[in-house]
């Protein structure tokens, strides 16, 4: 299997609810975004999906988070804006927007700072 990834960032604001410790107070992030796309066969041109292609979706996703506050967007109302519902976000979007029978998302990983992510694995069609 091949397994491509590409990388992003966006700056965002966050609060989690029903936490105890500093994360409860408004603070912000530099989120580092890790995107894997994986195939079993490459196109005519010997790849996965052309970067640029994993890229462009990527950013335009991370625009709907870049410099917002995490809590007031729709899709965390009712859920806490953790890395894990970061991440898992991230990678639902792109995989409507990136999946063919042939290549999917794989997962997707929020680093939060320089030592603490999370990665959400999808299930793979296959
Ligand atoms: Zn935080």
């Amino acid at each position: 299997m091949y397994e491509l990834k590409v990388i992003d960032h966006f700056s965002a604001a966050h609060q989690l609810r029903r936490f105890h410790g500093e994360c409860e107070n408004l603070h912000g992030h530099n989120w580092k975004v890790e995107v894997c796309v994986a195939s079993y066969s490459l196109d005519e041109k010997g790849m996965v999906l052309d970067f640029r292609v994993v890229k462009k979706h990527t950013k335009e996703v991370l625009s709907r988070l870049d410099h917002k506050f995490l809590n007031e967007l729709t899709m965390f109302r009712d859920q806490n804006p953790s890395a894990e519902n970061i991440a898992r976000y991230i990678a639902e979007e792109l995989g409507a927007r990136l999946d063919t029978p042939e290549r999917w998302v794989t997962s997707v990983t929020a680093w939060e700072s320089e030592t603490a992510c999370v990665t959400y694995v999808r299930k793979s069609e296959k």
